[in-house]
């Protein structure tokens, strides 16, 4: 398997794979609501008991597999670690992965449309240069890079619930939900953190224009722990603190009018409009020039996060 993905890595499908060392400390995890792993409804531990794997069977599954698979994912980090840029094997994960990580979706694109992850890598490259047509100074490369950032802010606010955080990241559909979802762990004084969460990959799967948006899927591979404490009493009350990997693709978009700004926007930190320190109001409105900047007109946002069934799966679908 490792050798597959060696040649899936030489044949150049993982040009814009990224490879990170841990996030720092393995403390403060989180998760991303929907998208994220343990947030309600969507995530792999949503609902009660494991949502989603439910039954003995599930929780032996969940733990003798969790651990096995912590296990060959440790080693397959070494591997990597040592091939420097090799490719990613999953041997032996798919099998084992919890149930309950099954297929969810939070957000909604603009106009609602699906938008369709590129199957090759010609496609893709087709789709980079139909938004290099009217952005010239489009660099889906240095994106990525500024998106993993953002990828971990939306983290921190979860699992510190703290969606001010992650206002100046999403959309208003998907922050909405995600709002949601931190007040309801609020409200059941519940904190669901993901220990040790670090990027593995950061791959480009789609990149289109329909006329009106531009539109981009970044998949990340990511691992972490995944639980849920009782604020009063410190208790694990669903998932656990073994490292698992997980899938999501989240999709960005913004107006076809809009150009990379080559003095800084959102993911500089910027205010896209006025280029005043980043700083976004509940409505999305920045407060400075107070100019509506997460609705996409004038930068990329977070509009959507899909779940993807495996890391086997991801990978298998990555284009080439
Ligand atoms: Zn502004």
């Amino acid at each position: 398997m490792l050798s597959s993905l060696q040649l899936l890595a030489s044949e150049g499908s993982l040009q814009f794979a990224v490879l990170l060392g841990r996030a720092g400390g393995g403390s403060g995890g989180g998760s991303f609501g929907g998208g994220g792993s343990s947030g309600g409804g969507g995530g792999f531990f949503g609902g009660s008991s494991g949502g989603g794997v439910g039954g003995g069977a599930g929780l032996a599954v969940l733990f003798f597999g969790g651990f096995g698979m912590w296990v060959v994912f440790m080693i397959i980090r070494m591997l990597i670690r040592r091939s420097q840029g090799g490719g990613m094997s999953n041997s032996g994960v798919d099998s084992t992965l919890p149930t309950g990580m099954a297929p969810a979706a939070m957000g909604e694109t603009f106009g609602g449309g699906e938008t369709a992850r590129a199957s090759t890598a010609v496609e893709l490259t087709a789709g980079i240069d139909e938004i290099k047509t009217h952005d010239s100074a489009f660099d889906p490369d240095a994106l990525i890079t500024g998106l993993q950032a953002s990828f971990y802010v939306v983290q921190q606010g979860w699992s510190e619930r703290r969606p001010d955080l992650t206002r100046s990241v999403m959309a208003d559909a998907i922050w909405n939900a995600h709002r949601m979802q931190i007040d309801g762990y609020t409200r059941s004084k519940q904190t669901n953190l993901m220990d040790g969460l670090a990027i593995q990959y950061a791959n480009l799967v789609a990149a289109s224009c329909d006329g009106h948006h531009d539109s981009i899927v970044i998949r990340f591979f990511v691992q972490s722990a995944d639980y849920v404490t009782d604020d009063q009493t410190g208790k694990v009350v669903r998932g656990h603190k073994n490292l698992e990997p997980w899938c999501e693709d989240w999709v960005y978009q913004r107006s076809a009018r809009a150009k990379t700004n080559p003095e800084g926007g959102l993911l500089q930190r910027k205010c896209p409009n006025c280029g005043a320190p980043l700083d976004v109001e509940d409505t999305g409105a920045c407060k400075f020039c107070r100019a509506p900047i997460m609705g996409g007109d004038q930068d990329w946002v977070l509009v959507r996060i899909d779940q993807l069934p495996s890391w086997e799966w991801a990978m298998s679908n990555i284009p080439r």
